[in-house]
């Protein structure tokens, strides 16, 4: 491992920095100052919310003022009616905004494309709309006289004051979600944008993943409108419109969606640049407020244009070159005890029978009629012309795809029209012959989000950093699984860095992390070299020795033959013949198929 290069810019020394500056500047400021420095605390609030749920989890919300609103107007209503302590006010208002998101979100975010965001902009119109036309809260002229917030006998209704509390809520929120990127549930979040059959193939529920993230997102907005409605001591509609949720997406925009302190730096350029425009546009015209509306939408524009990294993205990418920063690979401490592993079937036992398989794309008919068994310990190949239909076999085998007819038995059980997740979760792992891994996540990273299924730390536990000894266990697999491959060394490298062939080989690396019983692999040889060939295949016997099974999908015929200890051959979606290689290298039926192919 590389030492890193020393350096004043380390994110460490940045870190201190950062909170010695916040600390020390009530000393400096005036209160009109240290008021700005309080608006940008909430709204970075509300924009790391929006880091995470559009630049990590790539959701995109019009709509997240409205949780901000939900929860000013939920402890404004407790507290100025029921007169409670503004504290209890808290719980009520992320109860509320927790709630209202666990709605909204299970109703929305099945929506796929456009219609998601679109989504997200109803029903940000529509709460705001509620906001002023209840009487309880007030129609348009709102609540008033909303207490201040107190630490026991410290009154926090100074901004001076408030500004502790809002700045050490801002730091909390961040390393929360810091861990939680760092945790298996992060890892899902990050694969959110390969798509939910990459998710299911490792046994995680990509809506799940989604709805949980959009929570914490709402709850952070909640958090923040709580802070908001206890310092201003009032709250109206106007502030948690549609308007504002825009205002909130260009912060975390203009920071950077890539990282979580793009939130801090947006939220700061925003509220700077609405404050000198509020102080210089009514010189210029008497329309002050429209032009500023103007001025956001071209800087909305430009950053879209020139800038999709934000600020940010432009510090790291100075920083990288002032330092030439190598990936480090992080120490890790060995687990205590290892992760569990299944119990695998004897040898010789049924694994997976497939019995008259049929699939169907329109008039397409892709599989037809195809039925075979594979026993523990074998490994099987299947093979076939281009569009034969193998891909598609193992589709609906795994589940990704529901048949048309026919039935899977997978361990004893029928697995017939189950989900591809549960179907993982039983022992089940694959490849995709159009590889599926997160170009940027690392090697380690990737093959850790294979052993998803085979633990159980969720969002809180790893926010709150109580996940470490189930992280040391999943990494010391997810190392040993690399290392199999070869790519020990290379952990820390990003996964889109290798070549396309190494790609399918880390897949593999991923699949293995599963713990599988079965695995099925869809032309992992495909661009790889002669000897990165061999490796695999040594990889491959030594993987059947120790009792796991194999269905594989290959086209390098030589390759295949050397390999596998029956054949199962496909053509225009039908089984042709079964068999043992060199009884199926004879047959005149499978020559007449290959005819040009080389077999
Ligand atoms: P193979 O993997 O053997 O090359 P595939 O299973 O990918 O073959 O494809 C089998 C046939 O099914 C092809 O004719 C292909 O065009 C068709 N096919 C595969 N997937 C779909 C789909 N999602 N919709 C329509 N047709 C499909
Ligand atoms: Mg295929």
């Amino acid at each position: 491992m590389k030492a890193a290069p020393v350096t004043i810019f380390n994110s460490r020394n940045m870190l201190v920095l950062v909170v010695l500056a916040l600390a020390l500047l009530p000393l400096v400021f005036g209160s009109f100052s240290i008021s700005l420095l309080n608006d940008i605390g909430i709204g970075a609030l509300v924009a790391l919310g929006l880091v995470l749920l559009t630049g990590v989890g790539g959701a995109t919300s019009f709509g997240q003022a409205a949780f901000v609103g939900i929860g000013a107007y939920g402890t404004a209503w407790l507290t100025t009616t029921q007169g409670v302590s503004p504290w209890l006010g808290l719980l009520f208002a992320l109860l509320l905004t927790g709630l209202a998101a666990f709605a909204i979100g299970a109703l929305t975010l099945r929506l796929s494309g456009h219609y998601l965001p679109l989504s997200s902009i109803a029903w940000g119109l529509s709460i705001a709309l509620l906001f002023g036309n209840v009487e309880a809260l007030g129609r348009h002229s709102g609540l008033s006289n909303i207490s201040p917030l107190a630490l026991g006998p410290w009154s926090l209704a100074d901004p001076r004051s408030i500004y502790y509390l809002i700045w050490t809520l801002v730091g909390l929120a961040c390393l929360f979600s810091h861990n939680v990127l760092q945790s298996r549930a992060g890892r899902a979040i990050r694969a959110l944008r390969g798509g939910s059959t990459l998710l299911a193939s490792v046994g995680a529920d990509a809506f799940r993943v989604r709805l949980s993230l959009f929570v914490m997102a709402a709850l952070l907005a909640g958090l923040a409108g709580w802070l908001y409605a206890h310092m201003n001591r009032f709250v109206s509609p106007s502030p948690f419109d549609v308007r504002a949720s825009i205002e909130y997406l260009l912060m975390a925009v203009a920071g950077g969606l890539g990282q979580l302190a793009g939130a801090l730096v947006g939220s700061a350029l925003v509220m700077l640049l609405k404050n000198g425009l509020q102080d210089v546009l009514p010189l210029l015209s008497q329309r002050g407020a429209q032009l500023e509306t103007v001025v956001f939408a071209a800087l909305f524009i430009l950053l879209l244009h020139h800038a999709r990294g934000g600020l940010m993205g432009f510090v790291t990418r100075w920083r990288q070159w002032r330092t030439a920063r190598q990936p480090q690979a992080v120490p890790r401490q060995a687990p205590a005890t290892p992760l569990a592993r299944r119990q695998l079937p004897s040898r010789g036992t049924p694994v997976l029978s497939v019995e008259r398989a049929v699939k169907r794309f329109g008039g397409l008919v892709a599989v037809n009629d195809v039925s075979f068994a594979v026993n523990a310990a074998e490994i099987i190949g299947l093979i076939g012309p281009n569009g034969a239909g193998k891909s598609t076999m193992f589709n609906l085998l795994t589940g990704t795809a529901p048949m048309s007819a026919g039935r899977v038995q997978f361990l004893g059980q029928d697995v017939t029209g189950r989900s591809q997740r549960e179907i993982a979760r039983l022992g089940m792992a694959r490849t995709f012959q159009h590889v599926k891994l997160r170009p940027h996540m690392s090697l380690l990273d990737n093959v850790a989000l294979g052993a998803h299924a085979r633990a159980n730390c969720g969002m809180l536990l790893a926010g709150l950093g109580l996940d470490g000894a189930e992280e040391r266990q999943i990494f010391a697999e997810a190392q040993a699984q690399l290392e199999r491959i070869g790519l020990g060394e290379r952990g820390d490298e990003l996964a889109g860095s290798l070549p396309l062939g190494t790609q399918r080989i880390l897949e593999i690396a991923r699949a293995l992390a599963a713990d599988p019983v079965l695995l099925v692999l869809d032309e992992p040889a495909a661009g790889l070299r002669r000897k990165e060939k061999q490796d695999l295949g040594e990889l491959l016997r030594k993987l059947r020795d120790e009792g796991v099974t194999i269905l594989i999908v290959e086209h390098d015929m030589d390759f295949v033959m050397k390999l596998v200890d029956r054949l199962v051959v496909m053509n225009f979606g039908a089984k042709l013949v079964e068999g043992v290689p060199a009884a199926v290298r004879a047959d005149p039926q499978v020559q007449a198929a290959y005819l040009g192919d080389g077999v």
